[in-house]
């Protein structure tokens, strides 16, 4: 992976159709040109938040404060190691920090299964744009509303890839943070595919972590360590994985309330319980597994090494039977709320910028949110514009 900034993506591949929208991103397929044989890739385009440098060409750059290196760097450049994260503007950051992260993964981890891999990166005027490996198997909560057959040894199989990726990243000191469903894609549609951890936006490398990257969207998978701002480890990932394996085997998530404010109650209390309804068929080992990685104190949680030695996750003392058909239809209904929550954040933020407070305002209206996800959008917001964009705050809080 070499940076030149002559070299044009529109040059190299072929950008066809979205895949798939973030918060601060637009995920497009890409076919590379010069192949005889058709490589397919994703192509992650990172917008950016504010203008930072004066910079009269229009070119993308970020400001390089101070430092013996001095002047400016393209974001691209960052790659080739002289940019570090604290060295860069604020508005910058979040955009640098993801590929910091997967320049680290790129070096130290890939290739590996179960962690999304980087070919190549360019910059042109309208963003950063990340070449990854293409992921065309669907995300994972999608994969398993959609088979007829679901088992624990299948959502033992499931976690033990994510913990195989994390212990991977965890090794060299990389931390995910945003551990979710939506950021666990298979790799293809083959039944026995891959499965991948991705979206590095909000990561942290132990030696360029920061307090300009912070919590977006819903908190359900966040560590209650996080939400009191208490130093983030390898274990909170491992949190968030007990919330996902949670979530598999009964359908729900195991932290729920009106308010994000008593959610984050519970969760910095460490309050959940197993309803006896919906957990009478689980694998005992299962749940003592659930509670171990759901631990307040994060010394008390597994860590992935350990964990791909459980023998549940192992797939050893795992059910193979049938599970609840009511777990996969909540699993059903939980993944839909959860995909329009999602939608509506990445297309609220793609219309700030142009749109002014009552088509805000409306556009909010028309997905219908509930209070928790109004607060979530707030949250995503103050820190979208603690990067720079001070008037999209006072809109929303109009
Ligand atoms: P977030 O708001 O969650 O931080 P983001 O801006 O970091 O999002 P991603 O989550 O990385 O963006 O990607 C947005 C969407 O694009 C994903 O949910 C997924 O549907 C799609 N996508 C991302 N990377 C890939 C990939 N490598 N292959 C296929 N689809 C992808």
């Amino acid at each position: 992976m070499k940076h030149d900034e002559t070299r044009r993506l529109s040059d190299e591949y072929e950008v066809s159709n979205i895949l798939g929208r973030g918060g601060f991103s637009v995920v497009r397929k890409g076919t590379k040109k010069s192949s005889s044989e058709k490589i397919h890739v994703a192509i992650k385009t990172l917008r950016r938040v504010g203008t930072t440098s004066n910079n009269p060409s229009g070119t993308p750059r970020t400001k390089v404060g101070g430092g013996d290196e001095g002047g400016e760097k393209s974001i691209a450049a960052s790659i080739m190691g002289f940019t570090t994260l604290r060295q860069v503007s604020v508005s910058d950051a979040l955009l640098t920090n993801e590929i910091l992260v997967m320049r680290k993964i790129v070096e130290n981890v890939s290739p590996h299964p179960n962690v999304i891999d980087l070919y190549d990166v360019y910059e042109d005027s309208n963003g950063v744009h990340l070449v990854l490996e293409l992921c065309s198997g669907g995300e994972l909560f999608d994969r398993i509303v959609a088979q007829d057959r679901y088992t624990e040894t299948e959502a033992a199989a499931v976690v033990r890839q994510i913990a195989a990726g994390l212990e991977a990243i965890h090794k060299v000191n990389i931390i995910h943070r945003d551990l979710k469903p939506e950021n666990c894609l298979f790799l293809d549609v083959k039944k026995d595919s891959p499965l991948k951890i991705m979206d590095f936006g909000l990561s942290s490398v132990e030696e360029f972590t920061d307090p300009v990257v912070g919590l977006f969207g819903s908190i359900d998978y966040v560590s209650p360590e996080a939400l009191s701002q208490g130093k983030i480890t390898t274990k909170s990932d491992m949190w968030s994985l007990g919330v996902i394996l949670y979530i598999l085997l009964s359908g729900y998530p195991p932290f729920i309330a009106q308010t994000n404010r008593q959610k984050q109650q519970m969760i910095m209390n460490g309050n959940f319980s197993f309803y006896e309804k919906t957990w009478k068929g689980i694998t005992q080992a299962a749940k003592q597994l659930i509670s171990s990685l759901l631990s307040v104190d994060p010394s008390r949680r597994p860590s992935a090494q350990q964990l791909l030695n459980h023998p549940w996750i192992r797939g050893d003392i795992a059910k193979d039977d049938q599970m609840d058909p009511e777990i996969v239809s909540r699993l059903q209904t939980f993944n839909a709320r959860r995909k329009l929550r999602v939608a509506a954040i990445a297309s609220v933020w793609s219309t700030t910028m142009f749109l002014r407070t009552k088509k805000l305002k409306s556009l909010i209206g028309s997905y219908d949110l509930k209070e928790e996800e109004i607060e979530n959008l707030r949250i995503h917001f103050k820190k979208i514009c603690a990067n720079g964009d001070n008037a999209t705050l006072s809109e929303f809080e109009e």
